[in-house]
């Protein structure tokens, strides 16, 4: 179960800072010609301490990047590599972010909170930008709150969007109008030690470094000791919440669009929103990315996707493991996400798992109803949350027909454990988040910088993630 925000005093910690000289390069925000505050996460702020920020000093925080008190004196482009569409590339790093500050959360789950990161996007250029221009759209950070907002009300260990300023700059862009408007992001996350990260320490041979970094890891990130074997003991940990990441998106019907091994984070921790989709079916081939043209990050390839990458973490690790140590936690993916899958599905339906066999036969029989009938995916968890108790609205005939028969028969034998009490269940539709609204939430911004569609949205997200509990 994600961690819900639990109210905290502001506490910096700035970590890195004992292996920042071998992981990243200091640098300077962008002076933007205005800032101007669009979003800001009152839901995570208090989370942080930083909920009694003044807007103006939000926006000198966020917009300008003057230092929090306590925290990095200058912020941090990280270093890393990684697979793109599997194709390792050295040249990559933070190219229009970097690390802004780290303090700790107030989530009870880990003693004295969770270490998080404020890292930025669009943010200036950086030694890491290549031909890019350091910059992010408007377009693209609106697209990250809606992505964001509804993961997290839908279950899934997500980054949230800190907050959103608008910068005053026109930007190319060849996937939008241009000139399109910018922004700058903040983004608060669970780290953002990536795949990425160790790939490229193993590629430089910096072994050394690479044994602190794990420690880093380990301590800071999984409030854990390490032990004889720190490496596969962190590969273990990776592996169950990487498979469990990869569940969550399918339970969510998301598809990200983008799982390189840049953007897999060490946590487990979904982050790096760009071309990704919600899918309106089950339909596995569905791709988010107009440049994915192999749908090699397609929604059912997914979790073979952030597979493949944990088996480039592994490799790395390699440097200073034997292979022998690291295999039994690789090995246990498929298994950890076949749990994990079953355990979403079934949270997403609000019902209580009876065992691998029959969770996996109810699965299979979910599969085959939504892909023979083309139910919206969205439209099918409403319907069916508790199971059924909720009779199964009389407006879709698909639920009578012979695709669901095997589905019908399945989940007659669970057990309801959701509560319907919330008046979200009362509604006429479920709360969805496919591109036609997106678009339209933009048009609104573009055409009119009408920001209330959006406002609007998250405040539905939000109602939707508290009848869902999550
Ligand atoms: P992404 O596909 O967003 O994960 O980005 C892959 C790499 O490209 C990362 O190193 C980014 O920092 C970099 N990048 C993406 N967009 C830009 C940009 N507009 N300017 C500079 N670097 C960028
Ligand atoms: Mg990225």
């Amino acid at each position: 179960m994600p961690i819900t925000p639990q109210a905290a005093a502001y506490r910096p910690d700035p970590r890195i800072e004992s292996i920042r000289d071998r992981l990243s390069d200091p640098v300077a925000a962008a002076a933007f010609p205005k800032t101007i505050l669009r979003f800001r996460n009152r839901r995570w702020d208090k989370a942080v301490g930083l909920d009694s920020l003044s807007d103006e000093q939000w926006t000198a925080h966020f917009g300008r990047f003057e230092p929090l008190p306590g925290n990095l004196p200058q912020p941090l482009a990280l270093r890393y590599h990684g697979h793109q569409f599997r194709h390792y590339n050295p040249d990559i790093g933070d190219g229009r972010g970097f690390l802004f500050a780290q303090l700790r959360d107030g989530a009870a789950e880990q003693p004295g909170g969770r270490l998080l990161d404020l890292g930025t996007k669009g943010s200036g250029r950086t030694p890491y930008s290549r031909f890019g221009d350091g910059r992010l759209t408007l377009k693209g950070g609106v697209r990250e709150i809606l992505a964001t907002e509804m993961l997290e009300a839908l279950g899934v260990e997500t980054s949230k969007t800190f907050s959103l300023i608008e910068t005053g700059e026109a930007l190319q862009r060849n996937d939008e109008p241009s000139p399109t408007r910018s922004a700058v992001m903040v983004r608060l996350s669970h780290g953002h030690i990536r795949i990425g990260t160790f790939q490229r320490l193993a590629t430089l041979n910096e072994p050394d470094t690479m044994r602190d970094l794990i420690g880093y890891v380990l301590t800071n990130l999984y409030a854990e000791t390490p032990g004889d074997a720190p490496a596969a003991q962190l590969l273990d940990l990776v592996c169950r919440r990487t498979a469990a990441l990869a569940a969550s998106y399918m339970a969510a019907g998301f598809v990200h669009g983008v799982l390189n091994s840049d953007n897999i984070n060490t946590t487990g921790e979904s982050f790096d929103y760009g071309p990704w989709r919600f899918n309106p079916t089950w339909n596995p081939d569905f791709t988010a990315a107009y440049f994915d043209q192999q749908g090699l990050y397609a929604f059912g390839r997914q979790a073979q996707a952030i597979h493949w990458d944990v088996v480039q973490l592994a490799l790395s690790l390699r440097h200073v493991a034997a292979a022998e140590e690291l295999a039994p936690a690789l090995d246990a993916w498929p298994a950890h996400y076949e749990r994990a899958v079953a355990a979403a599905i079934c949270g997403r339906l609000g019902i209580a798992p009876r065992g691998e066999e029959a969770d996996l036969a109810l699965l299979q029989a979910m599969d085959v109803a939504l892909q023979r009938s083309q139910v919206g995916i969205d439209r099918f968890f409403f319907d069916w949350r508790g199971g059924g108790r909720r009779a199964p609205s009389p407006a879709d005939p698909h639920y009578e027909a012979e695709d669901f028969a095997d589905f019908r028969t399945a989940i007659a034998a669970y057990r309801g454990t959701a509560s319907l009490d919330h008046g979200y269940w009362r509604d006429a539709a479920p709360c969805s988040m496919l591109i036609d609204e997106v678009e339209a939430i933009w048009s609104a911004i573009a055409e009119a910088d009408d920001w209330g569609p959006l406002y609007a949205k998250v405040d539905a997200i939000r109602r939707m993630g508290e009848a869902l509990g999550s």
